[in-house]
């Protein structure tokens, strides 16, 4: 599951996995929890994450796979903010290729910038963290958006309008799913 920050691709990734019953795997959610409780990795991490910068590949890579390894994930996954730039989707598939299992497809939640803009001063937020929520679109659209265009010809990509009411959204995704299967 791929989208801006602020595209509501973390609430969404939850309901999905649910529903389909797959190991629900966000970097993010994993990162905070490091951080949270203080590992060598959160304390490496929590600059950069804090600065709202991507945290190097290799470390990210070595995280997704063995998390790709843990019983839960053998049904099936869902990754939500997994892989954020180009080199991360190129180890991902020599990760899966390795193991053997395929990536069933990309679910884009499309979101346009003035709309995140809003969502994010709808939350309140202080001067600094709109700027960092600014600085996260502008990485986004560096490092992020490429990855799209590399999955383009490789798997299915699905473009989900993430425009609307959470529960409509949960289902315009659903049934992309439902008709790719
Ligand atoms: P997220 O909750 O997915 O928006 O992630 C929060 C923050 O964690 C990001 O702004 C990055 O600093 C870091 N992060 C999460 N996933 C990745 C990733 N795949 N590669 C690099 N950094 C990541």
């Amino acid at each position: 599951m791929m989208g801006p920050p602020g595209s509501g691709k973390g609430t969404q990734a939850e309901r999905i996995a649910g529903s389909q019953q797959l190991a629900h795997i966000s970097t993010g959610d994993m990162l905070r929890a490091a951080m949270a409780a203080g590992t060598p990795l959160g304390l490496q991490v929590k600059e950069v994450v804090e600065r709202g910068d991507l945290v190097p590949d290799e470390l990210m890579l070595a995280l997704v796979d063995e998390r790709l390894q843990q019983d839960d994930a053998t049904g099936g996954f869902l990754l939500d903010g997994f892989p954020r730039t180009v080199a991360q989707a190129e180890g991902l598939a020599k990760v899966l290729e390795g193991q053997g299992v395929p990536l069933g497809c990309v679910v884009l939640l499309s979101v346009p910038d003035d709309v995140l803009v809003e969502r994010a001063m709808a939350r309140g937020r202080t001067d600094d963290s709109e700027a960092t929520i600014r600085h996260r679109l502008g990485v986004y659209l560096e490092q992020t958006e490429p990855v799209l265009g590399w999955y383009e010809g490789k798997v299915p990509v699905y473009e989900v309008d993430g425009v609307g009411e959470i529960d409509e959204i949960t289902e315009r995704i659903q049934s992309v799913l439902d008709d790719a299967d």
